[in-house]
This record gives structure tokens, sequence and C-alpha cells, in this order.
């Protein structure tokens, strides 16, 4: 079966010098929830950025290698293109509008699309997911608290019905308790039919909720395989559990 994302052998320099990805190669099986880990610097965010058209114009390049989305060759396309094409993604640190209220970032979600019947089952069935975006729908967005905002940055990206949902540190700086919100509603979304890309530092949520991972590390993929496998890993235990 053709695989939701493949991205292979990928190549991305920044300034002509430096090299952030080096060869760097994995795969989102349709249907899949694929964990992404890696310390800073790693190149987590730089390949979020190509995937999605996202890298700066004459610093950001791609060099080598390739980006397939359900097959779809779109290696260096606009970021327009890609979202047209199915990905949808919940950039690090909630980037909503702040000024605007819960209803019109949601809406502005679905800016790629134009059947207003959809959209609107989109809308009916975000604020569903999320109980606490429907309560609040007139609200400025930037008087949500970090969790709710993080409930909005998810639901905006799930406006543009997605085929593949790619996550940036979804749980970054939340409590424990939205920590675990976040991580059921990444199942729920998923049992919906919707891939999902999740990138953290935070493996243990991370790899509870992924079927499976890789590890980057300078640019490159370091280890591999089925989350339990990950999980049990002694580095990686060490590393990121501070266990050994
Ligand atoms: P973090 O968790 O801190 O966001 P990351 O794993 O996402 O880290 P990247 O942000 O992709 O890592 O960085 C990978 C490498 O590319 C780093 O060496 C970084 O310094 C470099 N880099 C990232 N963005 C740029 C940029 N705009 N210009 C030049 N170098 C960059």
């Amino acid at each position: 079966m053709t695989p939701m994302l493949s991205v292979s052998n990928l190549e991305v320099v920044y300034d002509d010098v430096v090299p952030a990805l080096r060869g760097l190669s994995i795969t989102v099986p349709s249907g899949a929830i694929v964990a992404l880990l890696g310390a800073n610097g790693a190149g987590k965010t730089t390949l979020l950025r190509a995937v999605t058209g996202l890298l700066v114009p004459h610093r950001g390049k791609i060099t080598k290698g390739a980006v397939r989305l359900a097959g779809t060759d779109v290696t260096g396309a606009d970021a327009a293109f890609i979202v047209r094409n199915g990905i949808a993604q919940v950039m690090e640190g909630r980037r909503i509008f702040a000024e605007i209220t819960v209803e019109e970032n949601l809406k502005a979600g679905a800016y790629s699309r134009r059947n207003r019947g959809e959209i609107r089952e989109s809308y009916v069935r975000v604020l569903d997911l999320f109980p606490v975006l429907a309560t609040r729908r007139k609200a400025i967005a930037g008087y949500l608290s970090g969790g709710e905002q993080q409930m909005l940055a998810i639901g905006r990206a799930l406006m543009a019905a997605p085929k593949l949902l790619l996550l940036d540190e979804p749980s970054l700086g939340l409590a424990p308790r939205l920590v675990e919100q976040v991580r059921d509603i990444i199942t729920h979304i998923n049992r919906q039919g919707t891939s999902v890309l999740l990138v953290e530092q935070n493996a243990v949520m991370a790899l509870s909720v992924a079927g499976s991972g890789y590890v980057l590390e300078t640019g490159k993929v370091v280890k591999e395989g089925e989350s339990a496998a990950l999980l049990a890993d002694e580095d990686i235990r060490e590393f990121y559990l501070g266990a050994s």
C-alpha cells in the first residue's frame, strides 16, 4: 500500500552551508501514528518545514531526496499546493490568530476548501471533539488558556480535513492532565482516518500514542522501530526518561 508520507534520502541545507538534514528517510504508513523524537537541533522542525513547503526561500533548501504524499511527489512544492493535497500542520507554540475569535480561527483553517456543506460538517465535528471550544466560540482566541489555545490550534488544522496531520510538540508547556487530553485527541483523530506524524520531546507521550517512531540526531535517523521496542531501548530511556 502506498504510504501516506514517504521522505527519502532528504538533504536540506541552510544558507548554502549548513546541512540540517543529511539523507533522512522516514515513512508514515496510511492510517498510522508515527512519532519523531530528537534533541534540540536534531532537525525535526526542518523536516516538518520541508514536508509542508515552509522552508524559508533562499535560506533553507532541499538539495537532495524526495517527499511524497500519498504517492504524489511534492518535493519543493509550495505550501498552498501541499495543503490542497491533504497535509495540515500544528506548529510549535500554538500559533493561533490571537486577535480574532475562536470561531474565526476555526473557519480560517478551512481556507483551502470550497464546499460549504463539508466545511460546516468539519466545524460541527471539531466542536464536538473540543467541547471547551464550543462554549468559547465567540471568545477572542488570545484570551484562551494555554491548553485551550493548543486545542484550538489542533481544531483549526482539522478544519482543513487533512489526510495527514503534522503536530510539532503539542504537549509542550501543558500540565500533565492536558497532555493526556491531547494524547486522547490524537488517538481519536487517528481513528477517524487521519494519519499523524507527531514530533515530541516528550518521548513517553509520543511513544504511548504512536505505533512506531524514529529518533533523529544531527539530521539523520539513528534509531527506528515499533514504539514498544523504542520505549524499552536503554539509550532512549536514559536520554529521554532519565532512567538507565
Ligand atoms: P528544536 O527542538 O530546538 O526546534 P529541531 O530538532 O527542530 O530542534 P531544527 O530547528 O530543525 O531542529 O534545526 C536543525 C539544524 O538547523 C540546527 O543546527 C539549527 O541550528 C539549524 N537551523 C534551523 N533553522 C535555521 C535557519 N533558519 N537558518 C539557519 N540554520 C537553521
